[in-house]
């Protein structure tokens, strides 16, 4: 159950020291907890927020054991990149792990870059990020839910493409894959016929080493691997906005 969830009221009351100290600033900001077009400014109305240098740029949604986090972390020691995971004990050994690997290197400072949030992404995913703040989101073999009556808990659809849309960058990419064939194809329909989004071309996806890193360093990657599976690999890229009429 997802019931015991919190999330920030919006991505500025987000507390991300907490998951990146090395990134930590001095200076908190000041946030209103009363909503600024009804209340006059106060001080005794705000909560002071720490503040990281630089936002999260990565998000691998569903990481489960963090195989791709960890893959990705020392190729790009500084952009910081997080993952969300819905299950609680899951969530916790990602943290575990990136605080061990922190410690192991300490002498280098690689793994600060990472970390992982329990978060149920079908919901308020826009709670943690801004618009346009993401440059890459991952989607690294989704549950299928293959019955017809379960494909509402898909994490890809109209609706969530949308929220995928609004907290990706122009230019931004959706790395998907998935060894469900069926999936695959609703994974393509549903962004294809998104209008902020266009299929990135495999000629493109050569040299883009993100696609090897999915394909090889994710739990479920290696064992689609080991059973001799096939992997579909789409990667989708979010498109400028139409100026407004
Ligand atoms: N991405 C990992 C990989 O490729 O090895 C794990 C894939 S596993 C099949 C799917 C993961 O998504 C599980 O760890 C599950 O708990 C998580 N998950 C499913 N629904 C979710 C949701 N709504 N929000 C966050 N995580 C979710």
């Amino acid at each position: 159950s997802d019931h015991d969830l919190t999330y920030p009221a919006s991505p500025a009351a987000m507390d991300w020291s907490q998951h990146y100290p090395a990134f930590a600033t001095t200076t908190p900001s000041s946030i209103p907890t009363h909503d600024p077009r009804t209340t006059p400014p106060d001080p005794n109305n705000e909560i002071q927020v720490p503040q990281i240098s630089q936002q999260v740029q990565i998000a691998d949604i569903g990481c489960g054991f963090g195989g791709l986090l960890f893959a990705l972390a020392p190729k790009m020691p500084s952009t910081l990149i997080l993952g969300l995971e819905i299950r609680t004990s899951v969530t916790e050994f990602v943290q575990e792990k990136a605080k061990a690997l922190r410690l192991q290197h300490a002498s280098s400072g690689l793994y600060r870059n990472v970390s992982c949030i329990r978060a149920n992404t079908m919901k308020f995913l826009p709670n943690f990020f801004v618009k346009g703040q993401l440059s890459k989101i991952f989607l690294c073999f989704p549950d299928p839910h293959f019955k017809a009556r379960k494909h509402k808990a898909r994490i890809v659809s109209g609706t969530l493409n949308s929220e995928y849309a609004f907290v990706l960058a122009a230019g931004g990419r959706v790395y998907t894959i998935t060894d469900v064939e069926d999936l695959h194809l609703w994974i393509a329909k549903h962004f294809e016929g998104h209008a902020s989004f266009e299929r990135v071309g495999e000629e493109e996806l050569e040299g883009d080493e993100c696609v090897e890193t999915m394909r090889r360093e994710t739990e479920e990657g290696k064992k689609v691997e080991r059973n001799g599976g096939r992997k579909f690999v789409v990667v989708f890229r979010r498109l400028e906005d139409p100026p407004c009429p």
